[in-house]
Parts: C-alpha cells; structure tokens; sequence
C-alpha cells in the first residue's frame, strides 16, 4: 500500500515533486546508523573505553515505544567515529536515503557521533533534494553509564521524521527534546546533554509529551546541481588567531589544497600582515571568509582598515554570509566536487549561502 501521497507543488523545482506524508497511514521511518557515541559500548579491546559496535537493529530493538510511532527499517550504513566519516560517506548515504524515498520511506533518521553532525546534518541538508523530513541525532552518553540518551533521541527523532510538520524543512538535527536547523546547529560543549545550539536563530522546535512542534521555519536552499559520487577535493580550514602570521597560507597551493576556508577574527578581520597571502591564494582557488565567532552574519560594509571584511571581499575573497567555518567548508567541498571551476565555484557558494536568509520562493528546490 503506497504510503506517500504525490501532490502538485506550487514551487518546487524537484521532480519527483512535493510529497506529502499521508497522515492517515502509519509513517514508515527508514534508521541508518553510523556508529559514534549512541553505538559505543565495552569493546573488552586492550586499550579499554569504548567503541562503535551497536547496529542498527540493536538501536531500534532498545526503543519498544517505537512500535506506537512508526513502522522502521534499521540499515547498518557505518560503524565508526564520527570523525572518520567522509564526505564520500555522505554522498553514498544521501543516495541510499534518496533511494528509500523513492521507495516508499516517509522520513529518516541517521543515527552517529555526535561530533562532527554538525558538518554531517549540513552535508545531507545540501544533498537530498526531497522534502520528506530527514533527522540527524546521537548520544553524548553511552550505553554503558547511567542515564543513556541515546534511546530518547531515537524516539524523539523517529517522532520529528514523522511529523508532518517536520516536511520541507531539510535535514533536522533532533536532540534533547530539541530540534534544531542543520545550517545553524552547533556542537557547544564536550560532555553536557545539552550541547547543541543555533546561536544564530535558536531552535526550530522542540518536543513535547509525544509530539513535535516545530514553530519556525527555515528558507529553502538553493540548489547547486547533482553532487557525484568520489572524494571531495581538499578544501582547508584555517582559524586565525592572535599573533601569527599564518605562514601556512603560503604552502597550501603546493600542499594540494583546491580551496580555503578562513575564519577570520569577528566580523571576519584577519591580521594586515597575512592580507597579501590570502588575495594571491584567491586569484587561484576559492577563498571563503567566515567568523570565528560562531555565530551572526559575516559583515559586508562596514570596516575600512587592511584586513578588514571590505578589504578581503574587495580582493576576492567570497562571504560566508550566515555559515561558520566547518559549515562553509561543507559546502565549498560539495560545490567544489560538482564543478570544480573557480569561478562557477564562487558563484555557486554565494548563491546557496544567499539562500539561507532569504525567502525568495524561487530559489525552491
Ligand atoms: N563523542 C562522540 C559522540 O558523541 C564520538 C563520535 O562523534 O563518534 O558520538
């Protein structure tokens, strides 16, 4: 029995169209795990601690409730840290997801390290084109320490990919009780329960008894075209920090290195010494210029000095507008691995990254 209605859209670009979750069916949720903290258990290794082993099946099978929510497939996709994931990994995991959708799956949940779902949730944000929700989540505590989150998350995320209401927002990250916006979430803190936010805009929604409320809603992406499979090129970050003089500028062209992400210093300053390095690398490569901050928008007019953000923009170094560093450097790599052309490259970023704030309906997917 089909699950998914496909209704006419007034503006999506996609072509399988808009779907709708047909609210009168049960939600047939697809979970694909890829280790990290919510998989991690005794390893019994020499070296002691814990590793990623719990597939996916375990995950569901320690979330009985999930029978009163949805019908759910588990796919073991990874079993790793999730700071071995690569940005191969998520082109083959939007695939698979895309895959499901177009076999019937209402919504996804990926399950991994909480570490880098950051960068992760950005990834599947800018590579699946469909509307049906996809939820990202983890655990900061383990299964073998008192209090696991990792069951909870589950269930709250299974109840988000669910939701109705959770359609045509692109990739959520769901975790303690809160759902978040893949383009603002952060990882704020090394161990708290509570330690992912959207210092920009703070959460879409949150979780409430058994239900998902989402009060806010995001502007829909620009698209950029069909990701190929393969390796990203390598794209480099680099924080600036007081004093130095970031020499290393000056080695990535020889290093391999096809573009650069800078988080400069507030606004997005960097020390007038290392501005010369920075231009030359820009006639040659992508160079993106985010906040360090973390948080707000990259300015655009404001300071006049060396260095400043209306000197760098002025030697060609392109804005990364409301996305921090790692979040940039997701999607110059994805960009970059569709076409690899500078020039295309920057008029791409500065049209996705345009999208983020805008509510220009023709933009839609
Ligand atoms: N500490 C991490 C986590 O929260 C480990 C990882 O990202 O894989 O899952």
């Amino acid at each position: 029995m089909p699950r998914c209605k496909t209704v006419l859209s007034l503006n999506s670009g996609d072509s399988e169209g808009d779907t709708l979750i047909d609210q009168n069916a049960r939600p047939q949720i697809t979970v694909y795990s890829l280790g990290g903290t919510i998989a991690s258990t005794k390893s019994g290794g020499v070296t002691g601690g814990v590793t990623p082993q719990l597939s996916a099946a375990d995950l569901i099978a320690a979330v009985p409730e999930l029978r009163d929510v949805a019908d759910v497939t588990a796919v073991t996709f990874r079993q790793m840290p999730s700071g071995d994931l690569t940005m191969a990994d998520l082109v083959a995991l939007a695939r698979a997801i895309e895959q499901s959708f177009d076999t019937g799956t209402d919504g996804v949940v990926v399950t991994q390290g909480t570490d880098t779902i950051e960068e992760t949730a950005f990834a599947l944000d800018l590579l699946v084109r469909s509307s049906r929700p996809v939820v990202v989540t983890g655990a900061m505590r383990n299964s073998t320490v008192a209090s696991p989150d990792g069951s909870a998350n589950v269930l709250s995320s299974v109840r988000v990919a669910a939701s109705h209401d959770a359609m045509g927002l692109g990739t959520l990250v769901v975790i303690n009780d809160e759902i978040h916006a893949a383009r603002f979430v952060r990882k704020t803190h090394t161990s708290n329960l509570a330690t992912f936010h959207s210092p920009s805009c703070g959460p879409l929604g949150w979780l409430v008894e058994r239900r998902a409320r989402v009060v806010l809603r995001v502007a829909p992406l620009a698209d950029f075209g069909r990701v190929p499979e393969g390796d990203a090129p390598a794209i480099a970050l680099i924080k600036c920090s007081l004093g130095d003089d970031a020499r290393v500028l000056d080695q990535l062209a020889s290093l391999g290195y096809a573009g650069l992400v800078v988080e400069g210093f507030g606004g997005g300053h960097v020390p007038a010494r290392v501005v010369a390095s920075l231009e030359k690398l820009a006639a040659r490569m992508p160079v993106v210029l985010a906040s360090r901050t973390g948080s707000g928008e990259l300015l655009n007019e404001t300071y006049g000095f060396p260095g400043s953000e209306r000197d760098l923009l002025s030697r060609g170094l392109i804005s990364a507008g409301v996305l921090d560093g790692p979040k940039s450097r997701v999607l110059l790599s994805l960009i970059m691995l569709t076409d690899a052309e500078p020039t295309h490259a920057r008029a791409l970023f500065e049209t996705v990254a345009a999208s983020m704030h805008s509510n220009d309906v023709t933009q839609q997917r």
